[in-house]
């Protein structure tokens, strides 16, 4: 049974030599390490493990990511649907690893008759969980931290790339096959650390399929945007593929419950592409219930003048209307600096969770459906 596939002309040709980055047969932790996933020769019917050879770190240690695959029947590759899951591009987003893990927990059993293929990345940043924070730390003239889910489809070294650039040419050309392998993309992530929100998305409804890829997670806010180029979700959609990022309450923690909410999601998404079938009857389409979300356009944030302290006088998913008080800034002696209010009418978004702040820091950001015909395919201020 052959795991591993040659190296692609386009990776082979930067190394220079071939054998300098040629690792095929590889294992690690009894894991294959893999330089380029091609479905074909995944075993089909069963639940695969890889390590994805993405580069070396400064000195020369390699670098892995972890790579599963669940394989549907034979003829499923052509005839089925090809779903990709990724989760902590931003090494402080961790509620979606657990996602991916109980996704694939479940498919052990369901593998048999599987009408597709789920292609997942547990980690994308490995760097950046290590660093326990949210960018790849490239160590090139003392070091800069860069947000790999802006570099996307990435750059091979000769041309200029990084580390962070290469990661993301890797797993775009050699695990999604430059888009072949992909037919529809969720990226989860959550807020950055110090900040809270509860369940929501970001959706570029001008692409077909995305409003009901969005709108299939159910979530409490739905953030109806252009993307940001160079991120996965958007990278996927300018090619054409579906996608959306899935935004999951607060960093560094793993909920419990939104846990279960996104597991859920990604369930009906299977049975929606018909990778797994309902059990019930599978004609009937399923309609989201969508009477808790709040469907918006447009954010806005909020910034402190000053540094010190910032304390919430809103919570989450609040309503709020037009220059309210939403938060107090204090000094250390506890003195009120600056009150900041509401710059519109809707709902409190996103909350510090930090309350250290200093001058410019987010105290708090404010979701509504601006009324300005150029925020339709969505806004940020
Ligand atoms: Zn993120």
């Amino acid at each position: 049974m052959q795991l591993v596939t040659p190296l692609l002309v386009t990776l082979a040709a930067f190394a220079g030599s071939a054998h300098a980055v040629n690792f095929t047969g590889d294992v690690l932790n009894g894991v294959p390490v893999i330089s380029f996933l091609d479905l074909a020769n995944v075993p089909s019917q069963a639940i695969s493990r890889y390590y994805l050879r993405v580069g070396e770190l400064n000195g020369g240690a390699a670098l892995h990511i972890p790579v599963m695959v669940a394989r549907g029947t034979p003829e499923s590759l052509e005839i089925g649907k090809k779903l990709s899951l990724s989760a902590a591009i931003h090494g402080d987003e961790l509620n979606g690893v657990r996602v991916i893990q109980r996704i694939f927990e479940q498919l052990k059993g369901l593998v048999g008759t599987l009408n597709g293929t789920v292609i997942s990345i547990p980690t994308v940043n490995p760097i950046g969980i290590y660093l326990n924070q949210r960018n790849y730390f490239t160590a090139g003239a003392s070091g800069f931290l860069i947000n790999v889910n802006r570099v996307f489809p990435g750059e091979i070294p000769p041309e200029g790339g990084n580390g962070a650039e290469l990661l993301a040419y890797n797993i775009w050309n050699n695990i999604w096959g430059n888009k072949s392998q992909v037919d529809v993309g969720i990226d989860l992530h959550t807020p950055s650390s110090g900040g809270e929100t509860s369940l929501w998305c970001y959706a570029d409804f001008r692409l077909p399929y995305v409003e009901r890829l969005a709108k299939l997670l159910q979530p409490d806010t739905l953030k109806i945007d252009v993307g940001e180029p160079g991120s996965i979700e958007t990278t996927f959609v300018d090619n054409s593929i579906p996608a959306i990022t899935v935004e999951m309450g607060q960093a560094k923690v793993w909920n419990v419950s939104l846990i279960d909410r996104v597991y859920d999601y990604v369930n009906r998404v299977l049975d929606d592409l018909l990778i797994i079938p309902s059990s019930s009857n599978s004609t009937t389409v399923y309609q989201p219930d969508l009477s808790k979300s709040y469907i918006v356009t447009t954010f806005h944030d909020t910034y402190a003048t000053y540094g010190g302290f910032v304390e919430q006088l809103v919570t989450v998913d609040e309503p709020v209307t037009k220059g309210q008080p939403i938060a107090n800034i204090r000094n250390a002696f506890g003195d009120i600096l600056e009150t900041i209010l509401s710059p519109e009418s809707g709902r409190m978004f996103q909350s510090p969770r930090d309350p250290s702040i200093e001058p410019g820091g987010s105290a708090g950001e404010i979701a509504y459906n601006s009324t300005d015909p150029e925020c339709a395919d969505g806004c940020i201020f």
